[in-house]
Formats: structure tokens, sequence, C-alpha cells
């Protein structure tokens, strides 16, 4: 099997995943546009059923399973995007998906996966034991596991949001996205460079716990200690034994950029007041970049990746009115 994913795969995924996920729309940001003297767009990813991009990934991989593997079962260790998009996909395949999380991770959060269909499996006190539970179904139960960023198949319908991008933008010079075990960025990455390799493609995460920032620049996957963040979709590491997702995105992105709790605040702030959009912390890293300066698109069209919406609407009121500038 290559090592890889390359175009081919990207396409097969678009055609496979086709009828079970958005196609989204870009809505152009004006405010944003003046501001940067550019042209400035946003992917809509927030409206994707499980309000995240990774129901493409995920969606992909369960179709690409064989009749044997469907019949086996999934386990996925997430308690965030990743496994609301295993467990909805699965129920509507029919496959049955078990989601291994810590006794720490909130009621609500377990009902949510609950209600899209999959079983959810409660062990230990951190995500870490977790996933020892998850390794076990694996090996004794046979199930078949799926990574949230480091497999060919999610990368794969991650990169379907390239083509979609170019096919609505056909003179897109800049691809901002956030970045976190970098399955979608490799995946965009690897579609737009395919087609049209002028496309800059710039990676954006939290300053606190950015372990593919702090791998680019070790040229290996390092292990980084871990924050609470706004951008809680943006944390965990990416694997010491990363296959896919490292190479590709030190291969295919051109920078990675680095923004603030308070400037990930302001973003979520900024698309609520300015576009009328609900977006969680993960989502918002490239309206950060870009309201702070910190990328340069002056004369040249953007498509920034709103990436999900799954925010607490509690710390969300509290973070659009101003009462809160970060995590309480
Ligand atoms: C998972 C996630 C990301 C980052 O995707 P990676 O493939 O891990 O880099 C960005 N935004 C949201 C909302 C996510 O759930």
């Amino acid at each position: 099997m290559a090592e890889t994913v390359e175009l081919g795969d990207i396409e097969a995924a678009r055609d496979r995943i086709d009828g079970h996920v958005m196609r989204t729309p870009v809505v152009p940001c004006f405010d944003l546009s003046d501001r940067c003297d550019g042209d400035v767009r946003l992917k809509l990813e927030i409206l994707q059923p499980t309000g995240a991009f990774k129901l493409r990934g995920a969606t992909n991989a369960l179709l690409a399973l064989s009749p044997e593997d469907r019949a086996r079962g999934v386990v996925a260790s997430s308690t965030g995007n990743h496994g609301r998009a295993i467990a909805y996909a699965s129920k509507l395949l029919g496959i049955r998906a078990v989601i291994c999380m810590s006794d720490l991770v909130p009621q609500v959060k377990i009902d949510g996966i609950r209600r899209l269909g999959a079983e959810v499996r409660i062990v230990g006190k951190s995500q870490d034991e977790a996933d020892v539970e998850a390794d076990r179904l694996v090996r004794e139960e046979g199930m078949i596991f799926v990574s949230p960023y480091d497999d060919r198949a999610v990368i794969a319908g991650q990169g379907t949001i390239g083509l979609e991008l170019l096919e609505d933008l056909p003179d897109l010079d800049v691809a901002v996205v956030p970045l976190s075990g970098g399955g979608l960025i490799a995946g965009i990455a690897r579609a737009l460079k395919s087609l049209k390799p002028s496309v800059e493609i710039v990676g954006v995460t939290m300053e606190r716990g950015a372990a593919m920032h702090e791998s680019l620049k070790a040229g290996h996957p390092v292990p980084v200690e871990e924050y609470k963040s706004l951008a809680d979709s943006l944390g965990g590491g990416i694997g010491l034994d990363n296959r896919y997702s490292f190479a590709m995105t030190r291969d295919l992105v051109d920078r990675s950029l680095l923004v603030s709790e308070e400037q990930i605040a302001e973003a979520m702030r900024y698309l609520f007041r300015v576009q009328q959009l609900a977006v969680e912390g993960g989502a918002a890293v490239g309206i950060a970049a870009l309201l702070n300066g910190l990328l340069d698109v002056r004369g040249k069209q953007a498509a920034v990746v709103v990436s999900g919406r799954n925010v607490d609407m509690d710390l969300f009121t509290r973070l659009a009115t101003g009462e809160l500038n970060g995590l309480p």
C-alpha cells in the first residue's frame, strides 16, 4: 500500500461520500476582505450535519471498508468531532461503532454521541486509558480502529474540501486551514497542489500545545504538553509513530502560524458579530490569523476553512458578548 494519499484517492473519496456528506458553500466576507485588502472567502464546514468537516473523512473511511471489515465494527477514541462523525456515519451505514472515552468527559458529550447512534464505552480517568481500551477492542475483538487524522481514507475524505474549493474558486491564491493532527490540511494540500501548484497552503493552530507546529520544527513527530484551549478540537499529539499526515504536511504545507487564546476569542466574536456565524475555537484560528495581520493576502483571493461549530453555548455566549476573552 502506498504510504501517501494521491489526487486519485481524493477523487475516489468524493464519488464515495457524495450524497452522504454536504457539499458546503463558500461565502465572501466583505469586512475581512476590506481589512486585508484582498478577497476573503469562508468555506463553511460548520454546515455538515455533525457540525464539522470530520464527517467527510469518517464517511469515506467506513465506506471504503470491505464487507468483512464492516461486519467487525469500528472503534474510535475521541470525545470530539471525530467521535461524532464516526457515530453518525456508522449509523447511516449500519456498522457497529464503539467510541471510547474517559469518565472525565461531560455527560452532554456522551449523550450527543449516543444520540448519533454509537455505543459509548467509558473507561478510566484519562483519554490515554480510553485509548488502551480502544487498542484492546482491536486486538481482542478484531474491531477496526479509525484514526482521526493518520489514516489514508480519512485524509482523502478531508481532501474533498480542496476539490470543492478549486471548483468554486478557480482563481484561488491561498488556503488557510486549521491544523492539529494534519489530516485536514494534508488532504486539502494534496488536492490543491496537484491541480494548482501555485496555491499557497497555510496552517494555523493555537500557541499552547501546537503538536504539528513543533514537530515540523523538529523535523519529526514530537510530544507536546497539553493545555486547555478555546481551540479544544485542535488539541492532542500527532502520534510518535505517525505514518501519513506528518510527512504530507511537511512536504505540502507552505507555512504554519500560531494564534493566542485572546486572538481566538476575538475571531469567534468577530465571526458572530460581522458574519452572524457561531463557530468553535478551533474553527476560528484562520480568521484570527487574518484579523491580526499574521498573513498578508493583499491583492489575493484567500479561502479560510471554517471547520466546525461544536462549542458549549454558554461559553460561546460569554465570549460573544465580550464577558470572556479566553477560557474562564
Ligand atoms: C479535527 C479538527 C481540526 C483539525 O483537523 P486535523 O486533521 O486534526 O488537523 C480543525 N477544526 C476542527 C473543528 C476539528 O474538529
